[in-house]
């Protein structure tokens, strides 16, 4: 019988953040971590070796309040250094960082806390007062650390709290005494997110420190984030959100430059810190490039020169927001696609450059659709389509199904938690987004399952839509919402955002969508409303504007006549 070679190389070494630590204190010279100031314009810069000496004492620290292997420690935190440091110092002792998302609902901060069982929670002064209204609800959580300037009496409002400064000062040891961190096994976890789920409580999507390493790594590609040690990355997605889409692990592996706002996230800090310490790399969801696209419009001069990359996603990237972005500052804004259980990058659209006879593809149409499509799977991502019959979907480009992946980052199931076991029962993970790919593998997102509009029987991408609204002068923002129907059962309710003294109106609007979608897919209703209501990870809440449209609270419906 033949027998399996065994293949001689170091097989065993371990994936796991130690490395990435390792590399901090080893081979960044000359990187840093800059973290912008409560004040907004001032910066706070450590480079990759002092910040690698802190989250020694963070490790020692953590000890020192009782942290096991295993353990969860919570964060609630904005972008900063001290959050940084957690990211390593946390899973390098082998317990598992737990990043609360300072935007859910209370109730929801509750259960994710008490379902994780935290023992210790980490968390911003600016953030305090909110989490302490939280505190009486906390089962298991012993300790609260506050991080930054807060002293005495306003950080006495959480029980047992210690501020971050102290802890670390007391942990600081004598130079020759190292710490020692433990062995850890790549399979172990090393941090967990929490995401909205399908139904009922939020889940727990437990990363382990094999598949954190090999995503970052993959951040790493030119196919993907593109991120490199030549690279400044302005880190602006949260660090409670998937880890930042891996953005701070990426710059720890390149030994690139890091820049965190904290918690300034609108345009005008955003702008300022772009134009002073000059990023070449910038990742958050499309809403947060609106908002710098149109302060820049009403701010000429504004220089954003130095961004050459962007990471985008979260929801749909509209495509004139990458063409004016690319033709107005040449900053090329790339999509990405992917959720909290596939940590979160599984697909990216940088489609080819160049023809096979050696010309430029940039300009083309062809370019541009693909440019504007979700992109191809990451190297070991495994994507198929699967029918309403359980079938698999040709990739066609045309007909539709629901994404299913499978990839070493991707969630095998939730934490503590079947109740929704089926969608991972095949070795695949339903994803519940509904998509076309075409022979390139580039996939296209038309809808969310449960955002799907049903018209007579038939589906209308309320994506599409929304895509060919937005690429109107006028819309700022769009999202499409089905409405009850009597004939058709479901037919499209536009709900838009124009621009300031805009002119369109719902007619224009019908007018621009005719001969961009089918004729059965025009809205007969729009609601013109001040702002689109968005989720805690900035995505338009589509869930809210449904029960504004039952309960009758919806403003500014026009009838299509
Ligand atoms: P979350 O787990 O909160 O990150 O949300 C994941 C969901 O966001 C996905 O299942 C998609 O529905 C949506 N999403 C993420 N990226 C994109 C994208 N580029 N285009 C359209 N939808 C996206």
């Amino acid at each position: 019988m033949s027998q399996m070679l065994r293949g001689l190389m170091q097989d065993d070494f371990p994936l796991t953040l130690d490395h990435l630590r390792r590399r901090l204190g080893s081979c960044n010279e000359g990187a840093e971590v800059v973290t912008l100031n409560p004040d907004a314009t001032s910066v706070c810069r450590a480079s990759h070796a002092e910040v690698s000496q802190r989250i020694d004492r963070l490790a020692r620290a953590l000890g020192t309040l009782g942290i096991q292997q295993g353990d969860r420690v919570g964060t609630f935190a904005w972008n900063n250094q001290r959050h940084f440091e957690l990211y390593f110092a946390v899973p390098c002792i082998g317990a598992v960082l737990h990043t609360l998302n300072v935007r859910l609902f209370q109730e929801q901060l509750t259960y994710i806390v008490n379902h994780a069982e935290d023992r210790v929670i980490f968390v911003d002064d600016s953030l305090v007062p909110l989490l302490a209204k939280l505190a009486p609800t906390f089962n298991t959580v012993e300790r609260y650390v506050v991080m930054g300037e807060m002293q005495g009496e306003e950080a006495d409002e959480l029980p047992n709290a210690l501020p971050y400064e102290q802890l670390l000062e007391r942990a600081q040891a004598n130079p020759d005494d190292a710490f020692e961190y433990p062995q850890l096994d790549e399979r172990q976890a090393a941090s967990l997110c929490y995401t909205s789920g399908t139904t009922g409580n939020p889940k727990g999507v437990l990363y382990s420190h094999r598949s954190i390493s090999l995503h970052s790594t993959v951040t790493l590609s030119k196919d993907g984030t593109g991120l490199s040690r030549a690279d400044r990355i302005l880190a602006v997605v949260p660090m409670f959100h998937v880890n930042a889409w891996g953005l701070p692990y990426g710059a720890a592996l390149a030994g690139a430059d890091l820049i965190l706002p904290d918690r300034h996230l609108q345009p005008e800090p955003l702008a300022g810190l772009i134009e002073r310490e000059r990023p070449t790399l910038m990742g958050c969801v499309p809403t947060i490039f609106q908002g710098l696209l149109s302060y820049a419009e009403a701010h000429p001069g504004l220089d954003l020169s130095s961004l050459t990359n962007a990471a985008c996603g979260g929801s749909a990237v509209p495509r004139r927001l990458m063409k004016d972005f690319e033709e107005r500052h040449d900053v090329r804004i790339f999509q990405a696609w992917g959720m909290t259980e596939t940590s979160p990058v599984a697909t990216y659209s940088r489609p080819r450059e160049r023809t096979p006879g050696g010309g430029t593809r940039e300009h083309d149409d062809d370019y541009w659709d693909e440019r504007a499509t979700q992109g191809r799977p990451l190297p070991w991502v495994e994507l198929r389509l699967a029918g309403d019959d359980g079938g698999e979907v040709p990739w066609d480009g045309t007909a539709t199904g629901e994404i299913e992946v499978r990839g070493p980052w991707v969630a095998s199931r939730y934490f503590a938690d079947s109740s929704e076991d089926e969608k991972f029962a095949t070795g695949w993970l339903r994803t519940g987004d509904i998509a076309a790919v075409d022979e390139r593998g580039n996939v296209r997102i038309t809808d969310r399952s449960k955002d799907v509009i049903k018209s007579g029987g038939e589906w209308i991408s309320s994506v599409e839509l929304e895509n060919e609204l937005m690429s109107h002068p006028d819309v700022v923002e769009a999202a499409v919402i089905a409405k009850p129907d009597e004939r058709w059962s479901e037919r499209p309710l536009c709900c838009v955002v124009l621009r300031e003294h805009a002119g369109a109106d719902a007619p224009a609007l019908v007018e621009h969508l005719r001969g961009r979608v089918a004729k059965w897919w025009l809205p007969d209703e729009f609601a013109f409303v001040s702002e689109i209501p968005k989720t805690s990870v900035g995505k338009f809440d589509k869930k809210l504007l449904r029960a504004r449209l039952a309960e009758g609270k919806l403003e500014g419906r026009v009838p299509v006549s």
